[in-house]
């Protein structure tokens, strides 16, 4: 497949796609970014994404070059012009590029919008058939994990660490003892009466849009959603542990920390939420 980026209005091969070495989201991670899938060549969780760019934008008030509809048509074209069928669409933009490396923001410059699709299957996973395993890590973010900032050190680390040990994702905690997030997914428990706990929306976590997807979906199957804090504790003795994220979908925590989590296999709910959740993000992809 050919490689097309998208860099600040020109579709450009990979080789051409280049940021200068002033931007500053080089030199600050100053930007944010969305990752959104592609199923048959069409955006998944679209709205959900364009509204998450919109907030982390104003939210560190970086002016929004892409608008729904802007970025709509743009993830359209680059899918499009690299005839991705399936995989993923990357969007960044940062502060933009200045002469001098000021903390504070510069007074007139452009943001950079820098977008790419990868090719990847996402339906076919085998994850989602064996279960992944995890691990726990402190959680060493700020405190507004509710940005989708690039300034990702603390979770690149945890992930690193995770993996160092084993397992496929970092199950992060924070100083309390309670659970906030995978480091690049939300999560969730399954309790003994078939409750799904999930730590509510605040600065906290990042309000996961395939989160949001499943447990509305788990709501209108008549699941009980209980939001609310919870800890390492309950996850080890949940029923099931499940990660969501948009290019993940929805998978199965098998084991915790080198202990089984529930019976140590894939559990029933996590394969119906996954179900679900791909057929909703099929009949809504754009
Ligand atoms: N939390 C964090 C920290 C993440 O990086 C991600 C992946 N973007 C998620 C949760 C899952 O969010 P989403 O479902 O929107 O991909």
């Amino acid at each position: 497949m050919s490689s097309i980026f998208y860099i600040n209005g020109n579709l450009v091969p990979a080789e051409q796609a280049v940021i200068p070495a002033m931007d500053r989201g080089f030199l600050f991670g100053d930007g944010v970014y969305e990752v959104m899938a592609v199923m048959d060549g069409l955006l998944i969780e679209f709205e959900r994404h364009a509204a998450r760019l919109a907030r982390s934008l104003a939210e560190v008030g970086i002016r929004n070059p892409l608008p729904r509809d802007a970025l709509l048509a743009r993830c359209r074209e680059l899918v499009r012009h690299n005839g991705l069928r399936e995989g993923s669409v990357y969007v960044q933009v940062t502060r933009g590029a200045d002469t001098k490396r000021d903390f504070a923001f510069p007074a007139a410059v452009e943001p950079t919008v820098m977008m790419y699709v990868s090719e990847r299957a996402l339906r076919a996973n085998p994850l989602a058939e064996s279960g992944v395993r995890v691990a726990s890590v402190p959680d060493m973010r700020w405190q507004r994990r509710d940005i989708k900032s690039l300034s990702l050190m603390a979770q690149v680390l945890a992930k690193q660490a995770a993996q160092a040990s084993g397992a496929f994702e970092a199950l992060m905690v924070d100083q309390d003892g309670v659970v906030t997030e995978g480091s690049s997914s939300s999560a969730l428990l399954v309790d003994a009466q078939g409750r799904i706990v999930v730590r509510p929306l605040s600065n906290d976590i990042l309000p996961g849009c395939t989160r949001a997807a499943v447990l509305a979906l788990a709501a209108s199957r008549g699941t009980v959603v209980d939001e609310r804090a919870f800890t390492l504790d309950e996850c080890r003795q949940a029923s099931e542990l499940v990660l969501t994220s948009s290019l993940q979908f929805v998978l199965p925590v098998i084991e915790l920390d080198g202990r089984p989590v529930g019976d140590g296999r894939p559990g029933p709910a996590a394969r119906e939420l996954r179900q679900l959740y791909v057929e909703h993000a099929l009949a809504s992809a754009l």
